[in-house]
């Protein structure tokens, strides 16, 4: 089969067998398949949300981080950052910020900080539903024991962002500590997927040591676990890691795996991501050409959102920002895309 025709089955099927998926991934494809892929990505998009841009308020709750991961500025070993945890209270200023602006989802997020224990986890998740019913929480905590994502789910948490980074095991070995094992991140993927959460994964494009093979292995493991929701953004190195001095992930491969995406998941929440809008000016909006349908904008106490530091120059702040809202309204517009406050639930129904 050619590319084109590739792209159909993909598009019909929403599956491929390995060498199929290589083949696509293998090398630039002609600029006409590009567009044909993009295009048909989008029109999946269109068809189930519209040209609907879902928005998820993002709160960046601590950047203590007891793990030392070597692509990440929070990691444990960096000692040029100044840590942060943010209150309960400071946590509910952001919800209260958020919810008035329009918001009706909170993702909390953060590094793997050990003050942060399953009590402290399930009583912010409790204040944020008491307090505000209507609307879904987000947590993005790392991992975690099978019984700590239970009771976050009892407290009110629905949904669980954990990229599983990579699913090969030699790749991973090449961008953690042996501290850390791939084992754990799928055992908690799995645990999640059981609990009912709507699952978020996804990996890094062009992270460090990565090959098309990788990539391909990852796109096989989310067929299987069937996420709900999608994050793949480029790496982007932080001069304060091991992985200062290597190049930033490209914007035709992220964008070519936000549209293959689309067409194995149509019904996903796929983010078009901050470090895609970092990466390139143009990038919000060509993730959503793409065939994204989720940005993040974020809700973060602006003073200690330079501190959530994961990569060079992160975008924060204006359109990525909740405060930038109108301008991120205006900058949709111009792609006729519209931001809608729904709270955005998976469903496939
Ligand atoms: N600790 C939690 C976890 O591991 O899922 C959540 C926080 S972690 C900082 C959130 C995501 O940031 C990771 O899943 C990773 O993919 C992304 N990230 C970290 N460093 C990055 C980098 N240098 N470039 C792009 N993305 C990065």
């Amino acid at each position: 089969m050619n590319c084109h025709e590739l792209i159909d089955k993909l598009e019909k099927t929403h599956s491929l067998d390995e060498a199929e998926y290589l083949q696509l991934l293998s090398n630039d494809l002609p600029s006409y398949d590009a567009e044909y892929l993009r295009q048909r990505a989008r029109l999946v998009t269109d068809r189930y949300f519209g040209r609907n841009v879902r928005i998820r308020g993002l709160i960046e709750i601590t950047n203590v981080c007891q793990n030392d991961c070597y692509y990440c500025g929070l990691r444990h070993s960096n000692q040029n950052l100044k840590r942060y945890t943010l209150s309960n209270e400071q946590i509910l200023e952001c919800c209260r910020y958020g919810h008035e602006s329009g918001f009706r989802t909170f993702v909390l997020q953060g590094g793997e900080n050990p003050a942060l224990t399953i009590e402290k986890v399930e009583e912010i998740v409790k204040l944020i539903h008491y307090e505000f019913p209507d609307s879904a929480i987000t947590l993005s905590l790392g991992e975690w024991s099978d019984e700590a994502y239970e009771i976050f789910k009892n407290a009110g948490a629905t949904r669980y962002l954990l990229r599983q980074e990579t699913i090969t095991l030699e790749h991973y070995g090449r961008l953690h500590p042996d501290s850390m094992s791939l084992e754990n991140r799928i055992r908690c993927l799995k645990t999640l997927k059981r609990l009912g959460y709507q699952t978020g994964t996804g990996i890094m494009i062009g992270s460090p040591f990565q090959t098309v093979e990788n990539i391909v292995s990852d796109l096989i493991f989310m067929a299987e676990l069937q996420p709900e929701m999608i994050g793949i953004g480029p790496f982007l190195p932080h001069n304060d890691t091991p992985f200062g001095k290597f190049e930033a992930g490209k914007l035709v491969l992220t964008l070519k795996l936000i549209s293959i995406l689309r067409l194995m998941f149509p019904y996903a929440n796929i983010p078009s991501t901050t470090a895609l809008a970092t990466l390139n000016p143009q990038g919000r909006i060509l993730g959503l050409q793409a065939g994204a349908n989720v940005v993040m904008p974020n809700l973060t106490i602006e003073n200690y959102r330079k501190q959530y530091s994961l990569y060079n120059n992160k975008a924060a702040f204006g359109v990525e920002s909740a405060e930038g809202l109108d301008l991120l309204k205006q900058e949709l517009a111009t792609a006729d895309l519209y931001v809608t406050t729904e709270k955005g639930d998976f469903s496939n129904v």
